[in-house]
């Protein structure tokens, strides 16, 4: 398997991929190493990850590099990244104990009732290149501090970083047949499927995430998927500061090109704001700097994935040939490596395939609507259920909105943000199941209720 830097179009190196039978010895050793994990104490466990967080922050400068190397974003969108994931095992470390040790239910003369959270055993984590330390993060950290033994699949388009990681945990402690990664593209992740894991976690796009559901069904076993988003966001009448709000709101349909699953993918602002909004957004837009993401100042990088080019162009070409109009961008950037202009597209409508397919690129469709009631509407109108956001000064009016829409995070007057200690979940096409929070801590245990007389 060939590991192309996107910036450059060049190789950077080439690695043997795993195949059945070599995945097969590595679950093996996972299947029999992982009792005496389990058996650990907990904060023996809390220890080794701790250990595991520290190499994160005295390599940073170094793991950023390399992640850059493979996935093109800006570096300080990489040591960001490293940072962020610092951050979430953090939370996980300090709530541990309180989430994962034996909760005594019943404790009165003669019974007691105790919940012990007991773990799956070996789970499979097949996962995306979009980020790899906080989508990974988000299930080994918690699933090795509960016991389990992990089989890592990075994304082929993040596999060094995947490396890096392996090489941090085992350095950190964690014995060397309790963690493995696997390495390969879609038929390394199919070969994992025929094996009899105790858990799938998956993170990717619908496609995939619907096809391992179907295959995993079966087993019998959980099966976890954090899928892709069309998240939208209203501007209404009342915001003050729509400077403010166009810029951070730019940001986040931008921010690591918009390869994020909680990139804000449509805009619907009030008529009243629309003018003042948009004119603010473009300029925003149009000020970034695109270029080589090891460049000083650089906001846009590289696309992860050539393919990427295609299904925006041809977004672009659907979104202009049903009326909408080019405010700026529209075209990759000729030359090597994989660049796209960051585009804004107005005049839209929701049957444009910018409105509805997830474009994970630099590119937002901007609508105007009357008030609230066509805001919501237009926001509904999509088979995903990632994030939805709202900005306006009223915070009932807000929670009024985001009720009524069928995601699985809902912000008022901020957007693409994730928080370690709330679910991270997926309703409808956006996936099923949650990390993160007491939620994600214990999807990786199975629950046991002891009825202790005597
Ligand atoms: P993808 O579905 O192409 O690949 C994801 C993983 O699945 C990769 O490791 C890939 O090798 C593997 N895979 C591909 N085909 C497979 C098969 N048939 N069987 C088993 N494994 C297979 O997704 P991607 O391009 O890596 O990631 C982008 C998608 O992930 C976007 O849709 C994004 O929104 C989503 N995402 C969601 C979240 C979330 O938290 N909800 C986070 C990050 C990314």
């Amino acid at each position: 398997m060939q590991i192309i830097n996107p910036a450059t179009a060049e190789i950077i190196t080439s690695l043997a991929e795993d195949n059945s039978s070599t995945l097969q010895i590595k679950f093996d050793t996972l299947k029999k190493a992982q009792p005496q994990w389990a058996n650990k104490t907990l904060s023996e466990r809390i220890s080794v990850i701790a250990r595991f967080s520290d190499l994160l922050e005295t390599g940073i400068e170094e793991l950023a590099l390399v992640l850059t190397s493979e996935v093109g974003k800006p570096l300080q969108q990489s040591r960001n990244e490293i940072n962020g994931a610092r951050a979430r095992i953090k939370w996980m470390l300090a709530n541990a104990e309180k989430y994962l040790a034996d909760e005594i239910m019943t404790d009165e003369p003669g019974l007691k009732e105790i919940i012990k959270y007991e773990p799956l055993g070996v789970v499979c984590n097949i996962s995306a290149w979009n980020y790899p330390y906080l989508v990974g993060v988000n299930v080994f950290i918690p699933a090795l501090l509960s016991g389990n033994a992990v089989m890592y699949k990075p994304s082929e388009y993040s596999t060094l970083t995947g490396i890096e990681i392996e090489k941090m945990l085992k350095k950190a402690g964690v014995p060397d047949d309790i963690f493995h990664i696997a390495i390969g593209a879609k038929e390394t992740g199919a070969a994992l499927l025929e094996i009899d894991f105790n858990g799938y976690f998956f993170t990717g796009s619908y496609k995939t995430g619907k096809f391992i559901y179907e295959k995993v069904a079966s087993k019998m076993v959980p099966c976890q998927l954090e899928l892709g988003g069309k998240d939208p966001l209203y501007i209404a009448d009342d915001v003050a500061d729509v400077t403010s709000a166009a810029i951070g709101t730019a940001d986040g349909a931008f921010y690591n090109n918009g390869q994020s699953c909680c990139s804000v993918e449509r805009i619907y602002v009030h008529e009243k704001n629309y003018d003042n909004y948009l004119n603010v957004f473009v300029t925003e837009v149009k000020s970034w700097k695109t270029g080589q993401p090891t460049s000083d100042g650089v906001y846009i990088g590289a696309l992860t994935r050539k393919e990427q080019i295609l299904v925006l162009e041809n977004q672009i070409k659907d979104a202009l040939s049903k009326g909408a109009t080019l405010l700026t961008g529209g075209k990759a950037i000729a030359g090597k490596g994989y660049y796209f202009e960051p585009t804004v597209l107005t005049d839209v409508t929701n049957d444009m395939l910018v409105m509805q397919e997830e474009s994970f690129g630099p590119i937002i469709g901007i609508m105007k609507v009357k008030d609230d009631a066509e805001a919501l509407n237009m926001m509904k109108d999509t088979d995903y259920g990632l994030t939805a956001s709202v900005y306006t000064a009223d915070q009932v009016r807000a929670e009024k909105i985001l009720s009524q829409l069928d995601s699985g995070s809902g912000y008022w007057n901020c957007c693409d943000r994730v928080s370690a200690a709330l679910p991270w979940s997926g309703r409808k096409y956006s996936g099923i199941g949650a990390t993160l929070s007491h939620q994600g801590l214990r999807a990786f245990t199975k629950p046991k209720g002891y009825h202790l007389r005597g």
